[in-house]
């Protein structure tokens, strides 16, 4: 009972009706998973609020805390502390936890919510009467219901009675898990992995896939991805990223694709493959770094070729989003310093000096029968090597 616990407000699960119970069961799922190294904590839901309890004395709380800031569906997350439903219950907590605070401020005011509708006091008594008390306990402290430096919050609740610490907003978005599963492309570059965090954010379940063209592109920029995969696994939860030995299409597309369509083509192959894998792993859709117009492959027309490849919906978070936009988000979720780090990728090594501009889907058609398109994507398919991912803890 005396025990500090997490309260976590789900955010936009409660509006989704009869969908409501399988979002409640997701996050707690999630959020359960994402606890796991950290001690053995009891999760559990009621009226819109997720509850995280530390089951003994070596639970790790505020590394816990941390990592619950990654578990998209959280809206708001405070710390409390569980009390008793009886009035001097709640002084004697506020006083405990929130000591620093009181003696910190100048001015407070208290807030109080009555779940259980059983308790005698309504919440203005219950805030009038604690506030009473405090006052008599810091006296150097004024009433300020309108501005005031603490808002003590007290909540009675069916089975207990909580004074809570200051909310903080959480992560927001929705659970992962519940908007359904995608492949994405992971480059080593900043976009993509931008582009994975932004649809996790929508609940959606990754897998991701990367080229790797040994001996052109280096161990170190295989490496880098797989660092980049284990920096987006807090927000995705466990993750596999699919390693495609993509040389051989590389030597092929230098032998036989005309220069200027040769990234269009490039893409064309990863499109398909990832597709391939889609299918492989029951994913319903492709995700990527584009963003329209940032460089010749991704202005419309070169998109429409590289989308023709494959029957998928193709998700691009990134697409209507200025370079500066994508680097901030980078660097707040914590992928832009390895993003940067200056390894080579497979669309670097060979890029046409007149690349194509705006090429029509046929065009890449007819290219496309100078060489066995299925047989090569099947080789690479076949070629996978698959690297599960987990979060550091
Ligand atoms: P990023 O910063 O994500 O690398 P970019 O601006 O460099 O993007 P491109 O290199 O044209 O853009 O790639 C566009 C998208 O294609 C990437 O965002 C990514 O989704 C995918 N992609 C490119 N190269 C690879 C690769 N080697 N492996 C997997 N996906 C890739
Ligand atoms: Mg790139």
């Amino acid at each position: 009972m005396e025990n500090e616990i997490f309260l976590l407000k789900m955010g936009e699960i409660v509006l989704k009706g009869l969908n409501r119970r399988r979002f409640e069961d997701r996050l707690m799922a999630n959020v359960t998973r994402r606890l796991h190294p950290y001690g053995r904590f009891r999760v559990y839901a009621r009226q819109s609020t997720v509850y995280v309890e530390p089951m003994n004395g070596e639970c790790d709380l505020d590394r816990a805390w941390e990592a619950l800031k990654k578990v998209f569906g959280i809206v708001a997350m405070s710390r409390a502390r569980g009390c008793a439903k009886e009035p001097d219950a709640f002084v004697e907590a506020a006083q405990a936890y929130l000591n620093d605070q009181l003696l910190a401020a100048r001015s407070f005011k208290v807030e109080s919510k009555r779940a259980d509708k059983s308790f005698p006091m309504t919440s203005i008594q219950l805030s009038q009467y604690v506030g009473s008390r405090l006052h008599q306990l810091y006296p150097h402290l004024t009433v300020d219901v309108h501005n005031p430096e603490l808002t003590v919050r007290l909540e009675v609740r069916d089975f207990s009675g909580y004074v809570h610490a200051a909310p903080e907003p959480g992560p927001g978005g929705l659970p992962v898990g519940v908007g359904g599963k995608a492949v994405a492309l992971l480059s080593g570059g900043i976009d993509s992995p931008v582009a994975c965090y932004m649809m996790a954010k929508r609940g959606v379940a990754l897998e991701m896939v990367h080229f790797f063209s040994y001996p052109y592109t280096s161990n170190e920029a295989k490496d880098k991805v797989l660092e980049l995969a284990t920096l987006l696994a807090p927000y995705c939860g466990r993750v596999t990223v699919h390693i495609v030995p993509f040389t051989h299409i590389q030597e092929e597309l230098r032998r036989s694709c005309p220069e200027p369509y040769f990234t269009l083509a490039m893409r064309r192959f990863m499109m398909r493959i990832a597709e391939m894998v889609a299918n492989d792993v029951g994913a319903q859709a492709l995700v990527t770094g584009e963003s329209l117009g940032q460089v010749a492959s991704q202005t419309m027309g070169a998109i429409a070729c590289t989308e023709a490849a494959v029957q998928m919906p193709v998700f691009r978070p990134v697409v209507g989003m200025d370079k500066e936009e994508i680097i901030s988000i980078a660097r707040k979720i914590g992928t832009f310093e390895t993003s940067i780090l200056p390894y080579e990728d497979c669309c670097t090594v060979f890029t046409p000096r007149h690349p194509r501009t705006n090429p029509k889907p046929e065009e890449l058609d007819e290219i496309e029968q100078g060489y066995d398109f299925a047989g090569l994507c099947q080789a690479a398919f076949d070629g996978i090597e698959q690297v599960r991912i987990r979060a550091r803890s």
